[in-house]
């Protein structure tokens, strides 16, 4: 059995899919799984360019989670939930219309799982989702069942207990299944603005040293500052066509790029923050505005961007990036990978950034590249790399040969990913020795999970004996 995907990874033999109904299931798949068997577990699969639900290694059962659906617990006093894997977007925003508290939604397909999601460190629009993660539920590969960060089994979360806490641990790895989590929700706030302005690609430098000036200032408010959609020539100057090569969006406005900034809090607390970010941002970007993202017009082009502001997930950004009406990314015309490297916000790296784009682009051309900022801390920002594609064999894999070439770079820049895709993942800790991960996460995947059964070189390389 083999996957399309929209990325156009070299097809994993897969040996077959399996779709547990509860805990116990999981259990029992996984103490029926072998070296030679192991299973991989997906959410909802939707990885989109990234490898989508396909294992990273041959010869996996694929354990597809959609169909443990539950939101088991909602605590509306402290604020949590307790949600299992299936659980998408969608499903928990709705559980949450009309109470005082918001998911924190990321720009992917409302059918999306936050889970899955949260499992490979992704970023939502207000905050990166590792904040959300308050602990997980796991089956180990003995088929015991472990909850961490304060999270009981019977679904409640404590608050964060005494003694080691194995959380972050299960997240980008292969320790375990996870069967539920504990999320952190958004209290909903009084108001919800959302700053919206085109810059002028030039600026770029100076616009995401603004931004992270902005989050270093502590704005008083809950939202990610984001700089997307700017787009790289293989000069590394702007602009969306490779000669000699398809653009994909010719529509596009490829002299200038996005900044959005949700603000969510009180009125004064919003009143304020829109002020820091006009003042910072001023003289950098054309026609700022800031809406009421709560009274946006449907038909407003800026209605999916405020209704993500919102905490209201929505299929219309990818849809309008793939030009489909479904979100069938994987059955679609166009081919997609992403490459994300943690990036300094500084002119400098900024810079870097877009030449190494531009050569890479140039050697190897793609029909689209274009680079997002999602503004996560104060002291770095998540890079998003974007590479558009026709799916003919050519350009599947001159894409391929671009990311390979663009992961040197930023390698050689100082600028490692802070998430990875099928291809690389079993790489990153490898070829990051010198935090000693690697040898402690292999040991602990020696004692978790000896036989190798779930998900081998998902971020932690197969288990090998214990140096002495
Ligand atoms: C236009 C567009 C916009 C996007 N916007 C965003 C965005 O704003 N933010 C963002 O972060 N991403 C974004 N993405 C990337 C991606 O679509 C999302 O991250 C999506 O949520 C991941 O798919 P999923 O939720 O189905 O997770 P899955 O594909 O189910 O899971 C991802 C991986 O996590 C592991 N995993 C999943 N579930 C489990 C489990 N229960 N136990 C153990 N391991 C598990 C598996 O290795 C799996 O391959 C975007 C993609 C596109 C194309």
């Amino acid at each position: 059995m083999v996957w399309d995907d929209v990325g156009g990874y070299a097809a994993r033999r897969v040996a077959g899919t399996a779709r547990p109904g509860s805990l116990s299931d999981v259990q029992d798949l996984v103490r029926q799984a072998s070296a030679d068997r192991p299973v991989y577990p997906i959410s909802t699969g939707r990885n989109w360019g990234l490898g989508s639900a396909q294992p990273v290694t041959d010869d996996c059962t694929v354990v597809d989670l959609s169909g443990l659906n539950s939101i088991r617990t909602l605590d509306m006093e402290a604020g949590y939930a307790v949600i299992e894997p299936g659980v998408t977007q969608r499903q928990f925003a709705e559980a949450l219309r009309d109470t005082g508290w918001l998911v924190n939604p990321t720009s992917s397909c409302a059918d999306t799982s936050v889970i899955g999601n949260a499992l490979e460190r992704g970023d939502g629009c207000l905050r990166p989702r590792t904040r959300d993660v308050l602990g997980v539920e796991a089956v180990l590969a003995d088929g015991s069942v472990l909850t961490t960060g304060g999270l009981d089994r019977f679904s409640h979360y404590r608050g964060l207990v005494a003694g080691p806490d194995l959380t972050g641990a299960m997240v980008q790895s292969n320790l375990g299944v996870i069967t539920a989590m504990a999320i952190s929700l958004i209290s909903r706030p009084e108001a919800i603005s959302l700053f919206v302005a085109q810059a002028p690609a030039e600026n770029v430098g100076r616009v995401i040293a603004a931004l992270a000036r902005l989050v270093r200032g502590r704005l008083p408010t809950t939202g990610l500052p984001l700089a997307a959609n700017l787009f790289v020539r293989p000069s590394g100057s702007f602009g969306a066509t490779a000669t000699g090569v398809r653009a994909v969006l010719d529509d596009y406005d490829t002299d200038s790029f996005t900044v959005l900034v949700p603000m969510l809090g009180s009125l004064e607390a919003v009143a304020l923050a829109q002020r820091m970010v006009r003042a910072e941002l001023s003289g950098l970007v054309l026609d700022p505005i800031c809406v009421d993202a709560l009274t946006v017009d449907p038909e407003d082009p800026l209605f999916a961007w405020a209704g993500l502001a919102s905490g209201i997930p929505t299929c219309s950004v990818v849809q309008n990036t793939f030009g489909i009406e479904t979100c069938d990314v994987d059955a679609g015309p166009r081919g997609f990978l992403a490459l994300m490297p943690l990036l300094p916000a500084t002119p400098a790296a900024v810079r870097a950034v877009i030449d190494a784009v531009g050569e890479a682009f140039e050697e190897h051309p793609v029909a689209l590249a274009a680079i997002e900022w999602n503004m996560i801390s104060p002291h770095h920002a998540n890079g998003v790399v974007q590479l558009m594609f026709d799916r003919d064999t050519d350009s599947v894999a001159r894409a391929h040969r671009m990311r390979e070439r663009l992961r040197h770079s930023f390698t050689r820049l100082g600028f490692p990913a802070y998430r990875s895709d099928i291809d690389h993942a079993s790489h990153e800790l490898v070829d990051r020795p010198e935090d000693g991960m690697v040898a402690v996460a292999t040991r602990l995947k020696a004692a978790l999970d000896p036989r190798g059964v779930i998900a081998p070189s998902r971020y932690v390389p197969v288990a090998v004996p214990a140096a002495i």
